[in-house]
């Protein structure tokens, strides 16, 4: 006899596209809450190479995926195959999150309020700081964002000197923000963090599965400094273990993930999730796995 499963013919599919993706936790985030709203949605990840972007794109069109996100490295990319993005993303350059409305391919981007509210939440003040961030890519725009106009100086460092120094010429042009852009090299990593109150890492380094990786050596940290590392998987990284180890005030990735998640769910589906306990579930699924 055939049984009614909870997946049917009226599934609509929302998924992300990244590459690499098997470290993502969207899945397991969407899927949960769509089931505790009981909504007809499912939520699976895709690895699409740069090359397959824009096929990937036009295939959503046609099989009328309901939403998707855009992790590394197609944030930037993705404006170009979508129809429209709306101011946030504009003020930022990049997308997080796609809706499809009526068949048009909306874009925003969740990781500046994301990040915002996973500071907040942790009591952690960006006024008036030095932030040091390392890398220039999608997300290092999205912080940048939100700490214009309160960080008394942002440092970009990057290993691909024309990308950090284009963000922060566009950023500075857009809010005269107190910004410089330097190549990621030892010696300007260890004098810009001498003066630093916030280092703010961006970059994959330490990323699952280069898990024993920082993106600076440990004897560059000093324990005034608080370690924000938006790495997620691993949720406590190799920066966040040795930055910890000495003193530091830390933050991981999962908090920002879960805050920036939140938003896309709301925008999709007009529902409220739960932060916390989503956050704990994954927790508890780290420990598990
Ligand atoms: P992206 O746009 O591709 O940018 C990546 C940045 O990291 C670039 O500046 C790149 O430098 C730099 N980078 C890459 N590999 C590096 C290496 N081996 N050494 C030094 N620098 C390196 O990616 P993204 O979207 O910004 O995402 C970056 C990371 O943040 C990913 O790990 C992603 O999972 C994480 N993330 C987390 C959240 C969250 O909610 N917690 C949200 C967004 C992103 P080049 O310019 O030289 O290539």
């Amino acid at each position: 006899m055939i049984s009614k499963n909870s997946i049917d013919s009226g599934t609509n599919l929302y998924c992300i596209l990244g590459h690499p993706i098997e470290h993502s936790f969207s899945p397991i985030i969407y899927n949960s809450w769509f089931k505790d709203f009981n909504l007809n949605k499912i939520y699976l990840a895709f690895d699409v190479a740069p090359k397959n972007l824009k096929n990937t794109v036009i295939g959503f069109k046609a099989i009328k995926v309901g939403g998707f996100n855009i992790t590394i490295p197609h944030k930037e990319k993705i404006i170009k195959y979508i129809d429209e993005i709306d101011s946030t993303a504009k003020k930022i350059g990049a997308v997080n999150t796609v809706k499809n409305e009526d068949g048009f391919f909306k874009g925003t981007n969740t990781d500046a309020i994301g990040a915002e509210n996973a500071l907040k939440e942790n009591g952690f003040t960006i006024n008036d700081k030095n932030v040091v961030i390392l890398g220039s890519g999608g997300a290092a725009k999205a912080i940048s964002s939100i700490l214009v106009k309160r960080a008394k100086k942002i440092i970009l460092i990057n290993r691909t000197i024309s990308r950090a120094t284009n963000l922060a010429k566009e950023i500075k042009k857009k809010f005269r923000t107190n910004i410089e852009a330097k190549i990621n090299s030892k010696h300007n990593l260890e004098e810009e963090i001498k003066s630093a109150d916030i280092l703010i890492n961006t970059t994959p380094v330490g990323m699952y599965p280069l898990v024993n990786k920082s993106p600076i050596l440990r004897e560059f940290l000093h324990p005034n400094l608080f370690v924000f590392d938006i790495v997620y998987n691993p949720p406590l990284t190799q920066l966040l273990k040795d930055a910890s180890g000495i003193g530091c005030k830390t933050l991981g990735g999962l908090d920002m993930l879960v805050n920036q998640a939140a938003l896309a769910f709301e925008w999709w589906t007009n529902k409220k999730p739960k932060i916390e306990l989503m956050k704990n579930k994954i927790r508890e699924f780290l420990v598990k796995n």
